[in-house]
């Protein structure tokens, strides 16, 4: 497909859609139902539908009876771990080999033409962004999530927590079903903010940020601190009456699923002359200016708080006004401090 009908490349190569990025209508102000309902589809096409889709599968198939989670065992832990293991091998494997390492679209709708193969760097273990994604994704990522679901399901098994049934609440499961992406964009949003704070970025965050050109290896390649952050949101299934296949789901969607803004293309592409979009813009902008964007744009905090970059070059010029004011009000704290003249 020629990219360029749907967007531009400049001087760099660097490529842009030619539409501006839209958070959802969910929270938008003017509120309208029309354009709630005209977004819905693309609420659950593809992404949410396919994580929630894993996630059944996960729970009817591949997770063990609730009298052996009854009683921990390694045995039963080892087979939850090797099931989230292999989703994300698959998943992330998939899209990683398709993409960076066959290039079957070579930079299509790629934001950054470099790919991150060819430019070592000694910030990486070994100086390969995929190598060193990989081993945090597996040493410390899998295992973290794992534990959570290990704590929900052992949980559940003795009947701790205020767990439902389906039959009993169906109205109930299916709205919190429906609102855990909204709770993971909430706590993404506030966890990521905490862990910009200079000191922590520095101790913790920096290392998911080394991916400045992300690929979907670099999605869980977390300090193990942001890993134990990132998944904490799912503790909301021991407090609110749930469902272990929606605590499944919870925690796949923050595990799986945060490989959408780590994709790197806009669109990837299914035949010669069809693409679907891949919501990975409002991410990569992140990973590409560290202060914008946040939240992936399902709450509209961004907007609140004037960190949205819409991907255009206006967004480009309000980010640098943002900047710029931030900068001037630090000078002027430190020179109405004259001890700190540094
Ligand atoms: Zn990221
Ligand atoms: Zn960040």
């Amino acid at each position: 497909m020629d990219d360029l009908q749907l967007g531009i490349r400049d001087k760099r190569g660097h490529w842009r859609p030619n539409d501006a990025l839209k958070g959802s209508p969910l929270l938008a102000f003017p509120w309208s139902l029309k354009r709630v309902l005209t977004w819905l589809p693309s609420y659950f096409l593809p992404w949410n539908a396919l994580f929630f889709g894993l996630a059944a599968v996960s729970w009817l198939w591949l997770t063990p009876t609730k009298e052996t989670l009854a009683t921990f065992s390694w045995d039963w832990v080892a087979l939850v771990f090797l099931r989230n293991a292999a989703i994300v091998l698959v998943v992330f494997g998939l899209l990683e080999l398709r993409l960076y390492v066959l290039r079957r679209q070579a930079n299509r709708f790629k934001y950054n033409p470099a790919f991150p193969a060819d430019h070592r760097s000694s910030v990486f273990m070994f100086g390969h962004q995929a190598f060193d994604s990989i081993i945090r994704t597996f040493g410390t990522g899998v295992p973290i999530w794992t534990a959570y679901e290990v704590l929900y399901l052992w949980a559940w098994a003795n009947g701790i927590g205020p767990w439902a049934v389906f039959s009993d609440n169906p109205i109930w499961l299916v709205i919190i079903a429906l609102m855990i992406p909204v709770i993971h964009d909430l706590h993404f949003y506030l966890i990521h903010r905490l862990i910009h704070v200079p000191v922590l970025y520095k101790w913790i965050h920096s290392v998911h940020h080394n991916s400045v050109n992300p690929s979907p290896w670099s999605s869980l390649s977390m300090h193990p601190v942001e890993h134990l952050l990132y998944w904490s949101d799912s503790l909301v299934h021991l407090i609110l009456p749930s469902h272990p296949l929606l605590a499944i789901f919870h925690l796949q969607l923050n595990g799986v699923g945060a490989v959408v803004g780590h994709i790197g293309f806009d669109r990837i592409e299914t035949t010669q002359d069809k693409a679907f979009q891949t919501h990975a813009q409002a991410h990569y902008l992140h990973h590409k200016y560290f202060e914008v964007n946040y939240s992936d744009g399902l709450l509209p905090l961004d907007q609140w708080f004037g960190t949205w970059h819409d991907g255009t070059s206006e967004g480009d010029r309000l980010m640098k006004e943002r900047f710029r004011q931030i900068k001037a009000r630090r000078a002027a704290k430190h020179s109405s401090f004259p001890g700190h003249s540094e």
